[in-house]
């Protein structure tokens, strides 16, 4: 199952929202949900439109 990554609002960088899902089912998404960012340590709240279905397993070591 691939994670579903967002970009952090404070380092505008891509990280992990530490949920894994396909692609159809982020399309059907409504709710915003939070996690806690890995990139800075706050918590984010993320919308479907904000997030993405990971493609590659090396995108994130690559963005990071
Ligand atoms: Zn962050």
């Amino acid at each position: 199952m691939p994670r579903v990554l967002t970009t952090c609002p404070r380092t505008d960088e891509a990280v992990s929202t530490c949920l894994r899902m396909q692609e159809a089912e982020l399309a059907v998404m409504t709710e915003t949900r939070m996690f806690r960012c890995a990139g800075c340590g706050h918590v984010h709240e993320w919308f479907r439109s904000e997030a993405w279905v990971e493609r590659d397993p090396a995108e994130l070591a690559r963005l990071t």
